[in-house]
């Protein structure tokens, strides 16, 4: 357990930040910690709301994880899907049985007028999850990849074409109306918030989509703990998904500065790979803090130690001496 901090707010995609969001909530007591969710991969598909990112790390979080697909849970059967093939319907977006049960649970409740933040905390609570987790809104924010032949949704970039469209940018569609999910801004004020950690997300689509919410980056900004962000990028490639893929695309260098860069003045630290230990002096340029660690998470204790680190770290930096 790290004594060195009292609570800590996950700011988290899907898979490679759930890698982390575990390894913190092994190191952490519960209530020491907050996971805040991207929802802009969220869709309607055969008129079910699906949210990838919580269901992610809602499954992660629980042990239900599908080890070998990195998506949807464990010990999965198929036959909705199967015999939906039979009929002609759609399925290019894969959903297991046991995953349907979800799915139903919450667009059941969504229906009915619950918000997104309560139908979440419901369905963690289901699975054993005594950590908060809250999406990064209860309003509607879709994630739209533009290519050079126009836009596509996120599911279809992402699952149905297998991002090899080129990407040229992002939009988040409906951000104007959206707002922060209640109990944030709490969080935020809360003299015992110690750090804010950026789990190693896709920086464009699954961070991106977050701090597109208006007024949740002035909001961690203007918090009083520190904001750390833990690099996605390895040695120049991505661990998994478009990462690599989109800046080289949007011709951004693919290195892991590039990504502390992107964050800019929300970060007040960058956790680099150790294998980029000789890029530390390049993002205190930016004006950050700066440490080298192992962040490649395969084990259970890969992910616990990066939390550690990253824990210890944010320990370690004092916001005012760099403000
Ligand atoms: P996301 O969290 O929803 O964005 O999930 P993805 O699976 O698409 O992964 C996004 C980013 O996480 C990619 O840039 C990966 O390189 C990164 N990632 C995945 N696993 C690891 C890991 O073990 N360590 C680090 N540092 N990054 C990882």
């Amino acid at each position: 357990m790290s004594a060195a901090v009292r609570r800590i707010l996950a700011i988290t995609g899907g898979v490679g930040g759930a890698k982390l969001a575990l390894g913190l909530a092994r190191v952490l007591e519960p209530e020491q910690l907050t996971f805040l969710v991207n929802t802009g991969d969220d869709f309607e598909h055969l008129g079910l709301t699906i949210c990838p990112d919580i269901d992610t790390l809602l499954y992660t979080l629980s042990g239900q994880a599908n080890p070998d697909t990195g998506w949807g849970r464990r010990e999965e059967s198929w036959h909705c899907l199967d015999t939906l093939a039979e009929l002609g319907g759609d399925t290019w977006f894969k959903l297991g049985d046991r995953d349907l049960a979800t799915h139903l649970l919450r667009t059941e409740a969504l229906r009915s007028g619950a918000s997104l933040t309560d139908v979440t905390a419901m369905l963690a609570r289901g699975l054993g999850i005594p950590q908060r987790v809250l999406p990064m809104s209860d309003d509607r924010i879709a994630t739209v990849i533009r290519t050079p032949a126009g836009e596509l949704a996120f599911q279809q970039y992402f699952v149905r074409e297998r991002c090899a469209p080129e990407v040229i940018g992002f939009r988040f569609e409906g951000r104007e109306q959206a707002r922060m999910p209640a109990g944030l801004s709490e969080l935020l004020a809360d003299t015992e918030l110690d750090g804010i950690v950026i789990c190693p997300s896709n920086p464009f689509v699954s961070v991106d989509p977050i701090l597109a919410v208006p007024g949740l980056r002035e909001a961690l900004t203007g918090a009083a703990a520190p904001v750390v962000a833990v690099s996605p990028i390895i040695a120049g490639s991505a661990v998994k998904g478009p990462t690599a893929k989109m800046m080289t695309e949007l011709g951004v260098p693919r290195d892991a500065v590039a990504v502390a860069r992107h964050y800019g003045t929300l970060l007040d630290g960058f956790v680099l790979d150790n294998s980029d230990a000789s890029r530390l002096a390049d993002v205190e340029a930016l004006g950050l803090q700066a440490v080298a660690t192992p962040t490649l998470m395969v084990t259970l204790q890969d992910k616990m130690n990066l939390a550690l680190a990253t824990l210890d770290f944010i320990a370690s930096i004092s916001k005012s001496a760099i403000h």
